[in-house]
């Protein structure tokens, strides 16, 4: 069986800017990373004629975990993104970078546990007849335990779940799965994270949600059923941002690993860096926006930081993700957009169906691709598995979820994702603030994006701590750190809160 890995070029190729060696008179405003948050900075900055360069380490995609990843025709994401915002500025950047290939894609997702799909978000009738009577009767019984006497204080997520669901509905529809995307357990995962991502939702509401039908919206946004998509991905959204940013004069450098940023008493002076190829590059600046890895950026200050400050960033943490993505030969497989594999039996965690997000992703309607998405660490047994094994062990699973038969398989591809997900263990958040008090000594340095904080950010969220940190340098006094944190920090829309995402994202 032919594999790939990560194969294809797309997107911008190499860009024809130009590389700059040293500074000109006038020092540009320099962008580390193209992923959203990158590229959303350098949007908002080349609009108000700002000159920017922005170095993106990846040789081919620019994108980041949002990259639209290509193989012999296929379309694949890092996980499916859905392009949602209650922030009318980010729906209006999406707009204006992808005017017309923005399509409204309906949701169909589903839980697969103990043999059985169950619809996601719950549908009380689907759920309890799957469950049957006497499940049931136990959901209820101990979701009412749990609203008559909470767990206190609630520190972990275990806690904060039960707390609105009960134990049992926990053990159900939360644990494994989490425990799958964390590798941890529930108990050693901050409330911080339940908190963010899945605010508003209860079972309440989710019984009220799955009342009103599909007629009326829901409340909580982890019950979002329709979102926009562009059509032939999410990396078309971000190389169109790339190209419309060098057509206005920016510059985004694929091939450039920043390394090294150097500093003095007047603030960051300049980047250095090489390529694949192993050249040197060197980047003045009179303002830097880094979206690389918060750890990252801190490991490469130079002079380095103080010894509490490198402990800090040594001790953040990530979780990394591969998806298999299978070529199956069968127009229809299955009619979701996703399904969440909750089912401890396999290690599949989610299983994407692209073509049903956007009939582009796929280059023959008589085929269907699938991402069997899999949660590891870096250099675990599962990162350093063989493509080949790790498309037996997708098609297997597949197989044994029942999802296709043996022999359906035509082709598969590799794609291994480091840093997916910035970890929310007990200690991130003192270790954040350690980094965060050292890092504001610096008038022309802001930490933006996902990693960039360690913040567990959607692109919309990503994009906005990108656009308050490029008015920042415009003269702007935005606090980026409150963005996702503090209830409707600078986000239109009447939302009472800032999460956008989903619990199983
Ligand atoms: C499985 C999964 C599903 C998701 N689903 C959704 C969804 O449905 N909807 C949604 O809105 N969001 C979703 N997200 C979140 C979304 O991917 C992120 O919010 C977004 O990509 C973050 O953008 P960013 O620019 O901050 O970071 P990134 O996307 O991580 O981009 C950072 C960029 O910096 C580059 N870089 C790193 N180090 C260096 C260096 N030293 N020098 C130069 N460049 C460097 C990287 O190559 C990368 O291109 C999902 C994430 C995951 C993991």
């Amino acid at each position: 069986m032919p594999l790939a890995n990560s194969t294809g070029s797309v997107g911008l190729g190499q860009s024809s800017a130009t590389t700059s060696h040293t500074s000109t008179a006038a020092k540009p405003i320099v962008i580390m990373g193209a992923g959203p948050a990158g590229l959303t900075a350098a949007w908002e900055l080349i609009r108000a004629k700002q000159d920017v360069v922005v170095w993106e380490a990846d040789p081919t995609y620019v994108g980041g975990i949002s990259r639209t990843v290509q193989a012999e025709g296929f379309r694949f994401d890092i996980g499916g993104h859905r392009f949602f915002s209650k922030s009318k500025e980010v729906n209006e950047v999406w707009r204006q970078i992808l005017p017309d290939d923005f399509i409204d894609c309906p949701r169909l997702s589903r839980i697969y546990y103990k043999g059985k799909f169950f619809n996601y978000p719950m549908e009380a009738m689907d759920s309890f007849l799957k469950l049957g009577p006497r499940e049931t009767y136990n959901i209820l019984v101990s979701y009412a335990r749990a609203r008559l006497k909470p767990i206190k204080p609630e520190v972990t997520f275990t806690q904060w779940v039960t707390n609105r669901f009960g134990e049992r509905l926990f053990n159900i529809f939360f644990k494994s799965y989490t425990e799958k995307v964390w590798g941890i357990s529930c108990d050693e995962i901050s409330a911080d994270w339940a908190a963010q991502r899945i605010k508003g939702l209860s079972l309440r509401e989710a019984i009220i949600s799955a009342l009103r039908g599909k007629k009326a919206p829901p409340t909580a946004k982890t019950l979002i059923r329709n979102f926009f998509y562009p059509r032939l991905g999410p990396g078309q959204m971000w190389e169109t941002a790339a190209e419309k940013i060098m057509n206005a004069g920016g510059k985004v450098l694929l091939d450039r690993r920043v390394q090294t940023i150097h500093w003095d008493e007047t603030g960051v002076t300049h980047v250095t860096g090489t390529n694949q190829q192993g050249e040197f590059f060197q980047q003045e600046g009179s303002y830097f926006l880094s979206s690389i890895p918060l750890k990252e950026l801190m490991l490469s200050l130079d002079p380095p930081p103080p010894k509490e400050v490198l402990a800090a960033a040594r001790a953040l943490r990530y979780r990394d993700f591969l998806t298999v993505c299978l070529v199956v030969n069968r127009a229809e497989v299955f009619p979701d957009t996703w399904i969440y594999i909750h089912d401890p039996s396999v290690k599949v965690g989610r299983v994407q169906n692209y073509k049903n997000w956007s009939a582009a992703m796929v280059p023959d309607p008589k085929l269907t691709s699938l991402g069997m998405e899999y949660f590891c660490f870096e250099g675990d047994g599962m990162w350093i598995s063989t493509d080949f094994d790790l498309a037996q062990l997708a098609i297997r699973e597949a197989i044994q979820i029942g999802l296709i038969k043996e022999g359906e398989v035509k082709d598969a591809f590799v794609v291994r994702m480091p840093k997916a997900y910035p970890i929310y263990d007990r200690d991130y958040q003192k270790h954040v603030q350690t980094i965060r008090a050292w890092v504001s000594q610096f008038a022309n340095l802001q930490p933006v994006g996902r990693n960039g904080m360690h913040h567990y950010n959607n692109q919309d969220h990503s994009m906005m701590t990108a656009m308050l940190a490029a008015r920042n340098v415009m003269g702007g006094q935005y606090d980026c750190w409150k963005v996702n944190t503090e209830a409707e920090y600078h986000e239109d829309g009447d939302a009472k809160n800032l999460d956008t995402g989903d619990a199983k994202d």
